[in-house]
C-alpha cells in the first residue's frame, strides 16, 4: 500500500470504510479547494502511467471561461472548488452577507447555513454550483459506469443535503440513462477534517499489513 497523496487516500478510505465500500467500480469526487476524482476501476485504484489520473477539477467545463491556476480556462475548478463557488456567489449576489471576500472557508460555511435554513440566495448558488457539477459529474458517469459516485471533502460536507439533492437532479439532465440507473450518488460518511482521514487511513494500512496483502495495483 502506497497511499501518496491525499486525493487516493480519500478513495482508498471510501473504499475500504465509507460509501465505496464492496464497490468494484467507484468515483470519489473530491470538492474542497482543490477538485479532484479518486477513480477505483475493476477493484483496483487507478493511478494513470504517470500516477496523475483523477485530474478531473482540470477538464474543460466551459470553453473559454474563467481563468484557472493551472493556467487553462474553464476548468470544472474554477466553478466548483471553494474559490470557485465563492466567485459565483460574488457574480450571482454582489453584495451578500454570506460573502468574506478573502476568506473560502468563512464563505462556505456562511452558504452552508444560510442554505439548510432555505435562505433563498444561498440555495442559488448551490443550485448554480449542482448546475455545473451536473455535466461534469454525468461524464464521470458515462465514461466509466460506477457503481457509486462518492461526494467527498469539507465543500461536500458542508453543504451536505441540499447540495446532494440538486447535483443529483443536475447528473441526471446530463447522464445517459443506463449508467445513471445502476449509478448511486451519495455523500461520504467519512468525516472530512484531516485528522479523521490520516486516522482512518493508518487502520486500513494496518489492516491491510496484517492480511499480508494489498488490494490496489502499484
Ligand atoms: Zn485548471
Amino acid at each position: 500500500m502506497y497511499l501518496d497523496n491525499p486525493l487516493r487516500a480519500c478513495t482508498v478510505a471510501e473504499l475500504w470504510s465509507g460509501a465505496a465500500r464492496g464497490a468494484d467500480d467507484a468515483v470519489v469526487v473530491n470538492l474542497g479547494t482543490g477538485v479532484g476524482a479518486g477513480l477505483a476501476l475493476g477493484g483496483a485504484l487507478h493511478r494513470g502511467v504517470t500516477n496523475s489520473a483523477g485530474e478531473w477539477g482540470h477538464t474543460t467545463l466551459v470553453l473559454d471561461g474563467r481563468p484557472c491556476h493551472c493556467g487553462n480556462r474553464g476548468c470544472v475548478e474554477a466553478y466548483v472548488g471553494a474559490p470557485g463557488i465563492l466567485r459565483t456567489l460574488a457574480e450571482l449576489r454582489p453584495g451578500s452577507a454570506l460573502l468574506h471576500p478573502d476568506d473560502q472557508t468563512a464563505t462556505i460555511e456562511a452558504l452552508a447555513r444560510a442554505a439548510a435554513e432555505g435562505a433563498p440566495d444561498a440555495l442559488d448558488v448551490v443550485r448554480e454550483t449542482a448546475r455545473l457539477l451536473g455535466p461534469a459529474i454525468a461524464d464521470l458517469v458515462n465514461l466509466l459506469n460506477p457503481e457509486v459516485v462518492v461526494l467527498s471533502s469539507w465543500v461536500a460536507s458542508r453543504l451536505g443535503g441540499p447540495l446532494l439533492t440538486e447535483v443529483r437532479r443536475a447528473v441526471a439532465r446530463h447522464a445517459l440513462a443506463g449508467p445513471l440507473a445502476a449509478t448511486r450518488i451519495v455523500l461520504s460518511p467519512i468525516p472530512s477534517d484531516p485528522v479523521s482521514l490520516g486516522a482512518a487511513t493508518f487502520a486500513l494500512e494496518g489492516a491491510l499489513a496484517s492480511a499480508g496483502h494489498v488490494r490496489t495495483t502499484a
